[in-house]
């Protein structure tokens, strides 16, 4: 099975609990206004690649504690995700699902998905409601949930988180909210 992948993050700290694999699945149709990801738009874009890849990747990743999905919409290709999802699960791995629906607006194979992951982040984002200092998402209305027992009593303390990734290249990355005043900085540093 295909899944049309927008971008891959091997290892980070600020998607979820632990290290986690992170993936930005290609495609969202839900064009929120002020959407920081609109790269990730477009169905055609990214690459494609086999979800077994991906599910071997994350094998031979031990120190892993989950995945994260986001996107784009990944729920836009519910059937390649799921697979993951089933992946990651069958590993062991906890699932973070992003998804800008709405938990009412969820067809029953997207509710599968939702069911299967141990956080789901629900909703559009909407700019007049955006919050920089929220955790694991960028606008108030924004729902984190806990479907599975796995975080439940995890407490989410609310802050502004932001991860950079030097490439052996020396290519800077920057992941999160970051402000302008922040990408300023290490921009005079780097
Ligand atoms: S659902 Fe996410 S990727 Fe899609 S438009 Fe909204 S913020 Fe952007």
């Amino acid at each position: 099975m295909k899944i049309q992948i927008g971008h891959t993050l091997e290892s980070s700290e600020i998607y979820g609990p632990g290290l986690r694999s992170v993936l930005w699945v290609q495609g969202c149709t839900l064009a929120c206004k002020g959407c920081w990801n609109t790269q990730y738009w477009s169905s055609t874009g990214g690459i494609t690649t086999s979800v077994d890849e991906i599910v071997e990747k994350w094998a031979s990743t031990p120190e892993l504690e989950g995945i994260t999905l986001l996107g784009g919409e990944p729920l836009q290709q519910v059937g390649p995700v799921h697979a993951l999802i089933r992946g990651a699960r069958r590993m062991g791995l906890s699932v973070f699902l992003y998804t800008g629906y709405e938990p009412e607006e969820l067809s029953t194979d997207m509710l599968d998905c939702f069911n299967m992951s141990d956080i789901v982040v629900t909703g559009r984002y909407v700019h007049e409601l955006r919050n920089t200092n929220l955790r694991w998402r960028g606008s108030t209305n924004q729902i984190v949930h806990f479907p599975t027992p796995r975080y439940q009593a995890l407490d989410i303390e609310e802050q502004h988180e932001v991860e950079v990734h030097l490439s052996s290249e020396g290519e800077l990355s920057v992941y999160g909210y970051a402000t302008d005043e922040f990408l300023t900085s290490i921009e005079v540093k780097s």
